[in-house]
């Protein structure tokens, strides 16, 4: 049988947590490799400016970022694989990944698999995802070029997300299920400001209707019992995220929300395995706070590595 090639570490998953991981266990002489998943740099890759990672008092766009944060990684030997992990096989050392591309052995594996959106769970959104549903502002808010658009969600993501449509759209009609929203005071102030945002509160979608593509949507107002519909040429959701798991269960142990648990050194139960980021952080979500997890569970990794051989 031909011997393994078992890596120092693999990391799964290239948002923040997994590049900042790749950094430094690549300036350990790790040569750390990472699977970067379906899109290299994660929800990042999808966020047109990010303006709260501190160095760049302008802002900087996603895509640059972490594009960024590739190249650092990169220059001290970290390899970037663009393939994804089907399956994982944490029962005994060294951990088995297998992808696309075949089949991988690592000492010590670092997990930043990151978090999706959350689905609105109503009729009409399959359908009509990607022909007006859509979860992402920045992919798809100029194909809604003077469109009247409705954001669902009270939270951070939804008011950001709602004011970079206003970029294109001609209304944002925001909906949210209660008279209050969870965002941020900031935030507030600037959609509560934005002459195109418009609030439906306390209410609900229940169905998304259309022809071929997305013309109205159903509601219902919890607090008055009333049903109503509203036209509208898009819908975006932006109600939360569910963290992405699949590959973990039944091996290790998660929170009752799904989320990986660690300790404080970025340490899951099973020795040698790490995670870090949106996968282990359904409360803080920023690209500061997963890059930070990242470089932890890295630097720990390096220390486990070190204690085993001696
Ligand atoms: P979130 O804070 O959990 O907000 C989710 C929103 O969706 C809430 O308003 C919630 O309503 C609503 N919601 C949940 N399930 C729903 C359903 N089934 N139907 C209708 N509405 C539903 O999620 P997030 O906005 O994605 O933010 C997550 C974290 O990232 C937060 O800590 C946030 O501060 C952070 N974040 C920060 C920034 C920034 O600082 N620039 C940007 C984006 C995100 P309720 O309010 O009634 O629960």
């Amino acid at each position: 049988m031909a011997e393994k090639n078992v890596q120092e570490m693999i990391i799964i998953g290239s948002g923040p947590a997994g590049l900042a991981a790749a950094l430094y266990a690549a300036r350990a002489n790790l040569q750390p490799v990472v699977f970067t998943g379906m899109l290299l740099g994660g929800q990042v890759a999808n966020t047109y400016i990010v303006e709260n990672y501190p160095g760049f008092p302008e802002g900087i766009g996603g895509p640059e970022l972490i594009e960024a944060f590739q190249k650092q990684a990169e220059r001290f030997g970290a390899r970037i694989e663009y393939d994804s992990v089907t399956a994982l096989d944490l029962s005994e050392r060294p951990f088995k990944i297998t992808t696309y591309g075949g089949e991988h052995y690592a000492k010590t594996l670092i997990l930043t698999t990151g978090a999706n959106p959350r689905k609105l769970e109503a009729p009409g959104e399959e359908e009509f995802n990607g022909r007006g549903v859509s979860y992402c502002a920045t992919c798809d808010g100029h194909f809604f070029t003077g469109k009247d658009v409705v954001v669902i969600g009270g939270g951070d993501s939804a008011m950001e997300e709602g004011l970079f449509l206003t970029r294109f759209a001609n209304s944002v009609t925001v909906i949210h299920r209660r008279d209050q929203l969870r965002a941020g005071k900031l935030m507030q102030e600037r959609v509560f400001d934005h002459p195109k945002v418009n609030f439906i509160w306390d209410t609900v979608i229940t169905e998304i209707i259309g022809e071929g593509v997305v013309r109205k949507v159903k509601l219902h107002n919890l607090k008055t019992g009333q049903h109503s519909e509203l036209a509208t040429d898009g819908v975006f959701i932006f109600i939360g995220h569910i963290p992405n798991t699949e590959l973990y269960k039944g091996q290790l142990e998660m929170d009752e929300l799904g989320y990986l648990v660690v300790d404080k050194y970025m340490q899951t139960n099973i020795p040698g395995v790490f995670a870090a980021g949106e996968v282990a952080d359904s409360h803080f979500r920023q690209v500061i706070t997963s890059a930070g997890m990242g470089a932890a569970a890295a630097m720990q990794a390096i220390r486990f590595l070190e204690k085993q051989t001696g």
